[in-house]
């Protein structure tokens, strides 16, 4: 099924008009230049598998992809070590817990169980080939480059305020290579996990992003094949058990599509075979969903009938 651009124009308008004042939530305020975002921010954008654009509102604002940046390394070390490598040192279900839980750790022997908490992402980041802490920064700003379609750029701003805040992370880091389940140096690893973290997307930028997910691997903008068809559907699942923290289930019950959030106010929804929806604005809800972009994406994805689980 093709949908109609027509209806997807007039759809992504509805949206922003909609939920663009909608109120609640607040900025993150852990990573201080997160805080310092102007909450009334709000862009949408849909990009078909075709590579047509459609937004709404601040959708070339550049804001910190954050936790969404997990997604696009995850992509890296499955073309990079493949798909059982990835499944026996990482895992692919739900922790149950926060992002950035110690305690989830404890209680599976050391294995994160997914690439998409603080944990998983930063063991993903340490099994990515590379020859050194730089080379696996160059690679994996490189592949948020080719999905993008454009060279993405490292926020000074950002990393330095993340880099000098990240004292948690790096407790997860030296208790992942105490349990033997970080395959590089622990520190370095949290060093380019911070710095992946810490890149300036816009909601545009996302939605190419998930749209080549949605087109098989393939950049819609360039028609370049970035990922192995074969990856795609391990990281829609990973994205669809753990991709909007502890609300994972709640949105596969509501919305039925595989998202990803960061808590820069950035949120991805990939429905395969068609097109991906990215909402941005910074006020996140207490488990650190951006409020307003999942009021848009949801009302996009239910308007345009995308839910997986639906028979028609
Ligand atoms: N850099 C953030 C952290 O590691 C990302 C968290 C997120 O967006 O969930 O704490």
């Amino acid at each position: 099924m093709s949908l109609d651009h027509a209806k997807i124009a007039a759809v992504v308008k509805e949206a922003y008009d909609k939920f663009s004042q909608a109120a609640g939530g607040e900025n993150a305020s852990y990573i201080p230049y997160l805080a310092s975002v102007p909450s009334s921010l709000v862009g949408v954008t849909v990009v078909t598998k075709d590579g047509t654009v459609f937004e709404c509102g601040d959708s070339n604002y550049e804001f910190a992809l954050e936790s969404i940046s997990k997604v696009f390394s995850l992509a890296l070390a499955l073309e990079d070590v493949g798909a059982e490598e990835v499944h026996n040192k990482i895992g692919a279900d739900p922790t149950g817990l926060p992002f950035n839980s110690v305690m989830a750790l404890e209680l599976h022997g050391g294995k994160p169980l997914s690439p998409l908490v603080n944990a998983g992402a930063m063991a993903t980041v340490s099994l990515i080939k590379a020859s050194n802490p730089e080379d696996r920064w160059s690679r994996i700003l490189g592949m948020q480059s080719q999905l993008a379609g454009r060279q993405i750029a490292l926020s000074e701003e950002i990393n330095r305020s993340e880099q000098t805040t990240n004292f948690h992370n790096r407790a997860i880091a030296w208790l992942l290579y105490s349990a033997g389940t970080m395959y590089s140096d622990p520190m370095a690893a949290c060093d380019v996990y911070t710095r992946q973290c810490s890149t300036l997307i816009s909601s545009k930028d996302l939605a190419v992003m998930g749209a080549t997910l949605a087109a098989g691997g393939i950049n819609p903008l360039n028609k370049q094949r970035i990922l192995k068809a074969e990856n795609v559907p391990h990281i829609l699942a990973a994205m669809t058990m753990e991709g909007l923290y502890d609300s994972s289930g709640d949105w596969a019950y509501t919305v039925g599509l595989p998202g990803k959030s960061g808590v820069g106010g950035g949120i991805l929804a990939v429905a395969p075979g068609q097109l991906a929806i990215a909402g941005f604005s910074p006020p996140l809800d207490p488990i650190g969903n951006s409020v307003r972009g999942q009021l848009m994406v949801a009302f996009i994805a239910k308007e345009l009938g995308l839910n997986l689980y639906a028979v028609n």
